[in-house]
């Protein structure tokens, strides 16, 4: 049996070949964290511990982190926030009609099945408006005849429905009180 005469540089080599392996596979760790917990929080402070964490610990530390890291990243948030959002708008959406209840859709003046009067088109801008509205808030002109269209067979509600609820009160109040 003879031993090689190199063999001090087999074991220099293997030593080394391993030695950046494992150097290698740490740093991946460090950089493998650093991306993960910069996709999972904007914090800084948490992105800087979360590197040290495994800076230190190495495995022990990386398994430590996924233990405790923020469940969804950002790029996940995101997604839900718009997912939910468009649920929202999609609910939004969906009305129905206050009398019989039949889905009606947003630019509907009046109920098909009801002929329930459910908006009104501005006589300046050509919007559409609630019926309880006052004002056109997209052009700001004032409806005259709301009302008189909307509801021609009571005329004896008519006069008493043209001014807003609150007016005749506000003005008897004014009257009254000695000021
Ligand atoms: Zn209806
Ligand atoms: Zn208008």
């Amino acid at each position: 049996m003879q031993l090689p005469a190199n063999l001090n540089v087999y074991i220099s080599a293997i030593l080394f070949i391993l030695g950046a392996y494992l150097f290698a596979l740490y740093a991946g760790l460090i950089i493998w964290t650093f991306r993960d917990i910069h996709a999972r929080t904007r914090d800084i402070l948490a992105q800087i511990m979360a590197v040290l964490l495994v800076t230190i610990f190495n495995v022990p530390g990386l398994l430590i982190y996924i233990l405790i890291r923020p469940r969804t990243t950002l790029a996940e948030n995101y997604e839900r926030d718009l997912a939910e959002e468009s649920v929202l708008h999609e609910l939004e959406q969906l009305q129905a009609c206050p009398n019989c209840q039949l889905r009606i859709e947003p630019d509907y003046i009046v109920c098909p099945s009801c002929r329930k009067p459910l908006k009104v088109r501005c006589e300046s801008c050509e919007r559409l408006m609630h019926l309880d509205w006052s004002i056109c808030p997209y052009c700001g002109h004032t409806p005259e005849q709301v009302h008189d269209e909307l509801e021609p067979e009571h005329d004896h509600d008519q006069f008493n429905r043209r001014k807003p609820r609150s007016e005749p009160e506000h003005l008897q109040t004014l009257d009254l009180d000695p000021l």
